[in-house]
């Protein structure tokens, strides 16, 4: 399971190769694609070989893991690093939870309900400068899975944002895995699109090629950048920065 850090540079040096030349054919700018390294259950040190070989974006699940990993380098969002640190929260989000995800991270992915909506938008009335907000499109209606079905998009989007004022920027999918995903990013790039949303949070390891195509502007890669992922997470904070 143990991978080098060269291993992980070739990775991302892989990956951005790929970017350019399915950008090139899709006619789009490579620089409009922003790569999320996702590092979710891999260790520091990890994170820091990314960061040795140029790499400034990354993704977590879960709140708790994210901060243990990463204040050492960035103990809130407000906090200037060199070199610069972009996180990204990627996984559904606990009400509980928000004030110190929009407080952490740059940008929240999975913005899928609307008690979140509604706690975030109290965080911000006591005067916390919200992140980027993305809103999560369950397209596949998977009953397991989090996000707004297409049919309630929107009416969602439309009161987060006229509404609530919430800084929403765009959406995010994952398409169910047993199906193409390309009528899943067509179709959430044609909601973000009838609502002027300029961004799309959408590709992982095997599906970032078709998620390009489709307009995506920021894909989350995990598995193709770290390797496979250990089975729990690791490390608590006190050990992190250590190794
Ligand atoms: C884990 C995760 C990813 C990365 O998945 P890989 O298949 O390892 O690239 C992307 N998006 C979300 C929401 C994830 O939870």
């Amino acid at each position: 399971m143990e991978i080098a850090a060269t291993e992980i540079a070739e990775n991302l040096a892989t990956i951005h190769r790929q970017i350019e030349k399915i950008a090139a054919e899709s006619g789009r700018d490579a620089a409009s694609i922003e790569l999320i390294a996702v590092s979710k259950f891999h260790p520091f040190d990890r994170v820091a070989a990314a960061r040795a070989a140029g790499h400034h974006s990354f993704g977590e699940n879960r709140v708790q893991e994210a901060v243990a990993k990463f204040s050492s380098l960035r103990p809130s969002r407000d906090e200037v690093t060199n070199p610069p640190l972009k996180l990204h929260l990627v996984g559904a989000l606990q009400t509980n939870k928000a004030r110190q995800a929009a407080q952490f991270f740059d940008a929240i992915h999975a913005l899928d309900r609307e008690n979140l909506a509604l706690e975030l938008v109290k965080i911000r009335d006591q005067g916390v400068a919200l992140p980027d907000l993305y809103i999560q499109i369950n397209s596949g209606e998977e009953p397991q899975k989090s996000g707004i079905f297409p049919a309630a998009a929107d009416v969602f989007i439309e009161k987060c944002r006229a509404e609530w004022q919430l800084p929403v920027i765009g959406l995010m999918c994952v398409p169910p895995a047993a199906d193409p995903p390309e009528l899943h990013f067509a179709l959430v790039a044609e909601i973000a699109k009838r609502h002027y949303l300029p961004k799309l949070s959408m590709g992982m390891s095997h599906d970032f090629a078709a998620a390009i195509q489709f307009g995506a502007t920021a894909i989350r890669i995990g598995t193709a950048i770290f390797g496979e992922r250990p089975a729990f997470a690791t490390a608590p904070a006190s050990q992190l920065g250590a190794s």
